[in-house]
């Protein structure tokens, strides 16, 4: 396919495709799918190898945000039953993240749910910061905490962060549809205070919002702007109790073309599949890892995601390799700027043994609220 063949042409010149060409990736047909990901997996190879980063979550403050973001189990008035919790103390934060590190983690990322972190709350996770770097060498920090203030990026970069993430998660011209206690600017503010303070940016989209094609392409045109070096893809978790409870408008198929969009856009950024992977990309999982480079290990920061077990054995059943601290993630130019069991006959899917379940209907078995690891006295899945 000649679109094929020249967006893999552009994207290992770090070209960007036009318009146009991102759209006709989201355009293609099933029965050209493989190709999709034949020509997007010979771009991720170029800039990362076989090469898989394994990340961690460690959800520091869960829930009671009086922020109204739609797609977030945490936010106002969100009816989810999930874990609510307030601030981890540093050892117990840490002793989260060592959990994820054992399991093969290189970077955790330390989420706390709110606006914005006071300077008291920057004092506090600086302290978190300290404490995991001291205890495992060679971890990278990304902290993720809302809307930053003047100086608070630096402050954190001093402590040993590595990295702010800091999502768009979709175009500016929907974001008010999906969010309206703050606005696409503040997000695009708190970015660019990330990348001037010298952390390495972090910021991605969540996908099956309810978007078109153009709403994708915009916010992935929007991040090959912003130039962050990893972008995490999120899969909307429709979580009962929350607006888009009933948002399940993704198949395994869409969100591969999505991932390949985002790696043709941004070729040589570390593309990560984010929340959702399990529910949404399902059995297609290993063929992800053809055009990201990056995932979450265990759980994500309500819900549970697969076995940490499982994670890894998928990584080396695709003929991929778990990313050690020796290596480096980004290509030379970018880096040098800074740095099971349970299922089957008679479990609660509700089919009968040998049942097809049909790709469109909602899966809302797959969503299980998070009720192990920080927060609380069950080992974490790593
Ligand atoms: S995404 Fe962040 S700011 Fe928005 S509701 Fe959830 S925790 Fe609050």
């Amino acid at each position: 396919m000649d679109l094929l063949n020249t967006l893999v042409d552009k994207g290992l010149r770090r070209e960007l495709p036009t318009r146009d060409e991102a759209l006709a990736v989201l355009a293609t047909s099933d029965d050209d799918l493989l190709d999709v990901v034949a020509a997007a997996g010979k771009v991720r190879r170029h800039w990362f190898g076989r090469r898989v980063k394994l990340n961690y979550l460690v959800n520091l403050k869960s829930g009671l945000c009086p922020e109204d973001c739609s797609y977030c189990s945490q936010r106002l008035g969100s009816q989810a039953g999930i874990l609510k919790y307030t601030w981890l103390k540093p050892d117990q934060a840490s002793e989260a993240a060592a959990a994820g590190v054992a399991g093969g983690a290189k970077r955790v990322c330390l989420v706390a749910s709110g606006r914005g972190p006071t300077d008291r709350d920057v004092d506090r996770v600086s302290e978190t910061i300290r404490t995991i770097k001291e205890k495992n060498e060679g971890v990278e920090v990304c902290a993720c905490l809302g809307l930053l203030s003047d100086g608070q990026a630096e402050r954190l970069r001093e402590a040993g962060a590595d990295a702010y993430n800091h999502n768009l998660n979709t175009s500016e011209a929907t974001y008010g549809e999906i969010t309206t206690t703050h606005t696409y600017a503040d997000r695009v503010d708190t970015v660019n205070k990330a990348h001037a303070a010298g952390l390495s940016a972090c910021s991605g989209l969540i996908a099956g919002m309810g978007e078109t094609d153009e709403d994708l392409v915009d916010v992935v045109f929007s991040l090959r702007e912003l130039d962050p070096d990893s972008v995490p893809v999120n899969f909307l978790i429709p979580f009962e109790g929350t607006p888009l409870g009933k948002e399940w408008n993704l198949t395994p198929q869409r969100c591969l073309r999505i991932l390949a969009m985002t790696r043709f856009v941004c070729p040589d950024v570390e593309v990560r599949i984010a929340g959702g992977r399990e529910v949404h990309l399902r059995t297609l999982q290993p063929l992800a890892l053809h055009l990201a480079n990056s995932i979450f290990l265990g759980d994500y920061l309500t819900s549970e995601g697969q076995a940490g077990k499982a994670d890894l054995e998928m990584i080396a059943d695709a003929g991929f390799e778990v990313e050690g601290t020796d290596q480096v993630t980004l290509p030379e130019h970018r880096a040098s700027g800074g740095c099971g069991s349970g299922g089957g006959c008679g479990s609660d899917g509700g089919g009968a043994c040998g049942s097809v379940p049909d790709v469109n209907e909602p899966r809302t078995d797959l969503v299980a609220v998070r009720r192990r690891g920080a927060g609380t006295d069950l080992a974490p899945n790593a």
